[in-house]
């Protein structure tokens, strides 16, 4: 089994026994408590990273990414690491410190300090306009770097890596959209390299042999930045300064071509890895190259080694979403993995801001201790327990709630489990939404938990459980409107469900998260049967204007609109300028601001910017939110059942699936 995955591989004097590491993701978690930090990690080790790069470690205070970065110079902060490197170590495993400097990217909030730069240029990421470094400030920020890899080395870390991608410092002087210098550290190709190349040989005076990995920019995707000829020439001069190893990272904060979203086709930017690797070797003194972005499954890591794309393959979030994917693959289990659905609410979006990161489909990361996989409370009395509704909130109660010891009972009135998250896996870029379902499929039944599916439950049915979990979801929000109960109105749920009978012009009233996923599918319309994913792949690099070629029409003319707020409103930071984005450039009609005097048989008569106007449609679809389908709840209260209420069925309002995973495993635990 993947072959070239399995093969040992060295980084400088750092032997690993396969080529799949987790690589970095900043937690939030890292000043916060030791042990759980350690219990994070470890865990990931025992589930077989080869090796682990932890979040970015900011080497001094101003270049901390937000006041949830561990500062390197700050004494207070290292006793976790030593704590986090023994944990890792016990657990078999190696990992490796990120040294970073955010630059621009810096949050000026953070500490109250005004971010660093090579010039003055405005960070449209973080809003701040930095002072650009004179010689004593690059000079010390040199050092920095160098200390910090020190202070990594000593406490036990297996190596560094040199974060120099994403549009982070190092990055920001090797591109001409950011270093507008004209001196030593700037004006030319050559000049805007010399920054990163001096950390990278500072970074190997200071740790001797220890491996020393640079991630670096494969490709910017900002305007008028560094040539792909640059980057290469910058790829061979960082092997040539010391670095071991190369991680590439793929687009900066601020580009407008998506990199992390689920709609960027897996593997999408293995090419520029590709070409890295073809001109390290055309140097004469190759060095290992790293593949990374949406590389979610060990299939996937495994053609891109075979097809020499790469040496090494990163992911980060796949190892939240499960920790043991490499361990379950390798040993034959990948139908186990709980595969990450690049949705980016728990873990990406987080990281941006202070909260800690988990991740929505699997909420114990983060949360091992809390949750521990050897359950803590005797398995002597096996509560029965029901479970009422197998969408997110009810497949993760039913699992944690078995995993816990409980004898679960787990009934959905649909003929499969899974619930929204159906829905969503229609939509293009959302297939993998359906593989979470399919997983707790085994799961549940590996845990012995008896699913019915395919009849609703009343509250007579439920008599005799200890306990009943209500995960019964949403029902669409009606709306009050002329015309809205007419023969051409329906609701979201019955446009996922009916496509194929839609007309060629729809009309949404909502413009939601929900809403800009209904117009993605129905612009895009169904892969047919078979497909393999490469139209995807094609479209999204057609689309973004990285390759050229010409997309067929959009299935449908659609219009989405709503009353007030930004178009997909409730969806993440990350995902929401990507989603509406994309279904903008296919045509979408997005309208916000809209007054509603009524549906027709013809469309939907609205005013917009004072003038009235018809939208032209043969089918409405109301996406204008959601209410809670608990009644459940009341009759089980009738009969004295205990019960709890979670996800959609317990509060519509601010919930995503993040909460509705989270909430299940909360209840599951305690039931
Ligand atoms: Fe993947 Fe979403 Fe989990 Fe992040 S939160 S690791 S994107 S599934």
């Amino acid at each position: 089994r993947y072959p070239s995955a399995q093969t040992p591989v060295t980084i400088g004097a750092l032997t690993l026994p396969h080529r799949v590491l987790m690589g970095s993701m900043h937690l939030n978690r890292e000043t916060g408590d030791a042990a759980a930090l350690a219990a994070f990690y470890a865990e990931r080790a025992r589930g077989g990273a080869a090796l682990i790069i932890t979040g970015g470690a900011a080497v001094n205070r101003v270049g901390a990414g937000s006041a949830g970065y561990t500062l390197l110079d700050d004494p207070a902060h290292l006793a976790t690491w030593r704590v986090v490197v023994d944990a890792v170590h016990e657990a078999g495993g190696r990992i490796a410190l990120q040294l970073f400097h955010a630059g621009r990217y810096a949050f000026e909030s953070s500490f109250s300090l005004t971010p660093v730069a090579p010039s003055a240029v405005h960070s449209r990421f973080s809003g701040a306009m930095p002072l650009a470094l004179d010689e004593a400030g690059i000079a010390a920020t040199i050092d920095d770097f160098a200390a910090g890899a020190r202070t990594a080395i000593a406490l036990g870390f297996d190596g560094v890596e040199v974060m120099a991608s994403e549009g982070y410092l190092l990055n920001q002087f090797a591109s001409p959209v950011t270093n507008l210098r004209d001196d030593a550290w700037g004006g030319d190709a050559v000049r805007r390299r010399a920054f990163p190349l001096a950390v990278t040989r500072a970074v190997r005076a200071a740790i001797g042999s220890a491996p020393l990995i640079v991630r670096i920019s494969g490709a910017d995707l900002v305007p008028g930045s560094s040539t792909p000829e640059e980057v290469d020439a910058l790829a061979v001069a960082l092997a040539g300064a010391g670095a071991d190893a190369l991680d590439v990272g793929i687009g900066w904060h601020e580009a407008r071509v998506p990199t992390v979203q689920s709609m960027v086709p897996h593997g999408a930017f293995t090419d520029v890895s590709a070409r890295i690797r073809r001109a390290l070797a055309r140097s004469g003194a190759p060095v290992p190259v790293i593949a990374a972005n949406r590389i979610n499954a060990l299939a996937q890591a495994e053609r891109v080694l075979a097809d020499g794309a790469a040496d090494l393959v990163s992911m980060a979030r796949p190892f939240l979403a499960d920790p043991h994917i490499v361990a379950d693959s390798f040993a034959g289990r990948q139908e186990r993995v709980n595969v990450c659905i690049g949705c980016n609410e728990a873990c990406i979006d987080r990281s941006f801001g202070l909260e800690p990161i988990s991740c929505t489909v699997n909420p114990r990361a983060g949360r091992e201790l809390e949750f521990p996989l050897a359950p803590q409370r005797p398995r002597g009395h096996r509560a029965r327990i029901a479970v009422v509704g197998a969408g997110p909130a009810g497949m993760e109660a039913a699992r944690a709630a078995a995993f816990a010891g409980a004898q679960v009972t787990l009934f959905e009135a649909a003929p499969a489990i899974g619930g929204q998250f159906l829905l969503a896996g229609a939509v293009p870029g959302k297939e993998d939404f359906l593989q979470t379902a399919q997983s707790f499929e085994r799961v549940l039944d590996r845990l012995d938990v008896d699913v019915r599916c395919g009849r609703a439950v009343t509250a007579a049915d439920l008599a005799g459980f200890a306990h009943v979990i209500i995960a019964t979801g949403v029902l669409p929000r009606r709306v009050d409107l002329p015309g809205a109960d007419g023969p051409n109105v329906i609701d979201y749920a019955q446009a996922f469900a009916g496509l194929a009978q839609l007309g060629a012009r729809i009309a949404v009233i909502g413009a939601g998260g929900i809403a800009v996923d209904l117009a993605h599918l129905l612009v895009e319309g169904r892969p047919p049967d078979g497909a393999d994913g490469s139209q995807d792949r094609d479209r999204f690099l057609i689309e973004n204007g990285l390759r050229t070629g010409i997309l067929s029409p959009p299935a449908r003319q659609v219009t989405i609109m709503r009353r007030s707020g930004p178009i997909g409103a409730g969806m993440g930071m990350s995902t929401r300028w990507a989603a509406v984005q994309a279904i903008r450039r296919r045509g979408v009609r997005t309208l916000t601001g809209v007054g509603y005097h009524g549906i027709e048989p013809g469309g939907v008569r609205i005013e917009i910017d004072g003038a009235a106007e018809l939208i032209a449609a043969d089918v409405v679809v109301i996406a204008a939110g959601q209410t809670p389908r608990a009644q459940l709840a009341a009759q089980l209260a009738e009969r004295g059942i205990a019960h709890t209420l979670v996800g959609g069925a317990r509060e519509t309002a601010g919930l995503n699936a993040v909460a509705a995973f989270e909430q299940g495993l909360r209840a599951g635990d305690a039931a």
